[in-house]
């Protein structure tokens, strides 16, 4: 079989995953919804409703890959819209954590709904495809967290509780040791509020 003329694979893929980001910036502008939230600080308010736990700003800083100085504007903003509070951290006074208020869990919610083009989108999917692309992504992802170029997340792949494989075979091949259960590639979690670090060499 001869191969078809053209750009190789990776750079087909690269093109297709800056289209497919392109989609998604041109969409989370048009969802900025009642606050007009700018991207980051729609970024915030769902990292936030991601954990019951309140977040220090240092942690966000550190997992929206920002600086200090533009996180601490977003939340100021966010913090004058009335969506997060900000509160002293009774663990270390000089630092401080974020909540969601009441209207800002609402407008999380609102922003997690998948647009209408991207569930249609994903409706053209099979369910294998899907599950190739969440184990590509998770895939791509880790490889970029090990190379350092983007922040560590709490996904499955760098999680302590995570089993690869540990029922071979089947069509649940994982296990998640948190909650005791199988599971499959598509049910790979990219940000999981119950993600444990893997610990290190004399940790
Ligand atoms: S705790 Fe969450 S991140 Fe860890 S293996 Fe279970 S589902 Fe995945």
């Amino acid at each position: 079989m001869t191969d078809v003329p053209g750009m190789p694979p990776h750079e087909q893929l690269m093109v297709g995953l800056t289209r497919l980001g392109q989609a998604l910036r041109i969409s989370s502008y048009r969802n900025a919804g009642p606050y007009r939230l700018s991207p980051l600080q729609a970024d915030i308010l769902t990292l936030l409703a991601g954990d019951p736990r309140p977040r220090r700003q240092s942690e966000l800083t550190r997992t929206l890959a920002s600086t200090a100085p533009t996180i601490s504007d977003a939340v100021k903003t966010l913090t004058a819209k009335e969506l997060v509070e900000r509160r002293r951290d009774p663990a270390d006074a000089r630092a401080v954590t974020l909540t969601l208020t009441g209207a800002g869990r609402a407008e999380a919610e609102r922003l997690v709904r998948l647009p209408e083009e991207f569930a249609e989108a994903m409706d053209t999917l099979t369910a294998d495809d899907l599950a190739a692309m969440l184990r590509g992504a998770s895939s791509m992802i880790r490889s970029l967290q090990d190379s350092k170029a983007i922040p560590v997340s709490r996904m499955c792949l760098t999680c302590d509780h995570f089993r690869p494989e540990a029922h071979p075979g089947t069509d649940r091949p994982h296990h998640c040791a948190f909650v005791d259960n199988a599971f499959g590639d598509a049910e790979l979690r990219l940000d999981c509020p119950d993600h444990a670090e893997v610990a290190g060499p004399g940790q």
